[in-house]
């Protein structure tokens, strides 16, 4: 069991800058997941981790030593691809303990280590299978286990579950929260899904460009997002933006005056906002809710009934679009007129640095 420091650390590839100065600590028995875009440099920073790629300034600490000129082999981590590179023509059995008998460990434990990894991971009625006579999720499945009977001080995982169809990755999702709470490792997992994240961290760690852009809980940086960067990567569907002058509210809180002439009233004080700036106010779709009595009014284009919500896609009256969610009890049809009311309290406001603005609590 080890935590994790990154202090400065930096990494370029010839003259391209990657990460040009992060730093981040990672709590022993910590899940920690790098959400982010595609190319954002979440693998990069893993693969430091691990040993896999050097770095170009700062400093890595597993437990209580810096790393940095250690192999991958001398790390104490064990790590786990989206491809998942098994030898074809060796068992399960095999496969997990390669990596052990290259190390010449007694044959004891590595029977010892495979059982208790084979059972975790329900992998014991195919031992003796090869990976040919195997579905996605249990080829990956025997990945997570090759790592798993390493006893490692932190796992770091790489997308592992992006090759598999939708039903295994959830129920591989699954598998891997319950096998964190089983060993209680530190863990690392990089994914740009954000329903990954949102499920299996304990603290997400939202990157963009290399920089870290926001480190909370999964409901800290869904309800209370550092930047609009955040606010518009996380949630489903995206989060509506709309941009307007601050006008008189006659009140301590500011008032928005958007799509052409409505006037939002948030909750987010003045007196927490810089001056003069242009701002834009952010809600998510739940928080904006079809309501007769509300006069911001909307056409409904496209309504999508999902069972357990139902959104509703509108154009405003300055023509942009957004999208709201309406009440069990209230049908909407395409076509139709609608006001739709917005929830003050989930109102967040963003400057033109992108920094939030949330509502007084
Ligand atoms: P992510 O995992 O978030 O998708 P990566 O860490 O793989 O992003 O990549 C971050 C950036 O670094 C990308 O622009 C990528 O093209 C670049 N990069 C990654 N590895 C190399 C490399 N070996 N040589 C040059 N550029 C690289
Ligand atoms: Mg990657």
């Amino acid at each position: 069991m080890a935590g994790i420091q990154i202090v400065g650390v930096k990494k370029s590839f010839g003259a391209v800058e990657v990460i040009p100065d992060l730093s981040l600590t990672i709590n022993d028995g910590e899940f920690v997941v790098f959400l982010g875009p595609s190319g954002c440099g979440k693998s990069t920073l893993l693969r430091m981790i691990a040993g896999l790629e050097t770095v170009s300034g700062g400093d890595i600490r597993i437990g209580e030593r810096s790393v940095v000129g250690l192999a991958p082999g001398a790390r104490d981590v064990a790590m786990v691809f989206q491809h998942y590179a098994l030898y074809p023509h060796m068992s399960v059995r095999d496969n997990m303990a390669f990596g052990l008998r290259n190390i010449n460990m007694a044959d004891a434990e590595i029977d010892r280590r495979v059982t208790e990894a084979a059972r975790m991971l329900e992998l014991t009625e195919l031992l003796e299978r090869k990976p040919m006579q195997m579905s996605g999720g249990q080829r990956q499945r025997v990945a997570i286990s090759r790592a798993v009977v390493k006893e490692p001080g932190v796992f770091l995982f790489d997308e592992p579950l992006s090759n598999l169809d939708a039903a295994l990755r959830t129920r591989t999702r699954v598998e891997l929260a319950r096998l964190h709470q089983r060993l209680k490792t530190t863990m690392v997992f990089v994914t740009h899904d954000q329903i990954e994240a949102m499920t299996l961290a304990n603290r997400i760690v939202v990157m963009n460009k290399g920089r870290i852009e926001q480190v909370g809980t999964p409901m800290e940086v869904y309800h209370f997002p550092a930047t609009r960067f955040v606010a518009g990567f996380i949630g489903s569907p995206v989060m509506n933006f709309f941009p307007g002058p601050l006008v008189p509210s006659g009140n301590d809180f500011a008032t928005l005056r958007i799509a052409g002439g409505f006037d939002l009233a948030t909750r987010v004080p003045l007196a927490a906002l810089p001056r003069e700036a242009k701002l834009t106010a952010g809600v998510r779709a739940e928080h904006l809710v079809v309501d007769a009595a509300s006069t911001f009014i909307a056409k409904a284009d496209v309504v999508e009934r999902l069972g357990e919500r139902t959104l509703v896609y509108v154009t405003l009256q300055d023509g942009s679009f957004a999208v709201a969610e309406t009440p069990r009890d209230v049908d909407v049809n395409p076509g139709e007129t609608v006001g739709l009311r917005f929830e003050a309290a989930r109102v967040h406001l963003f400057d033109e640095s992108g920094k939030a603005y949330h509502a007084a609590r």
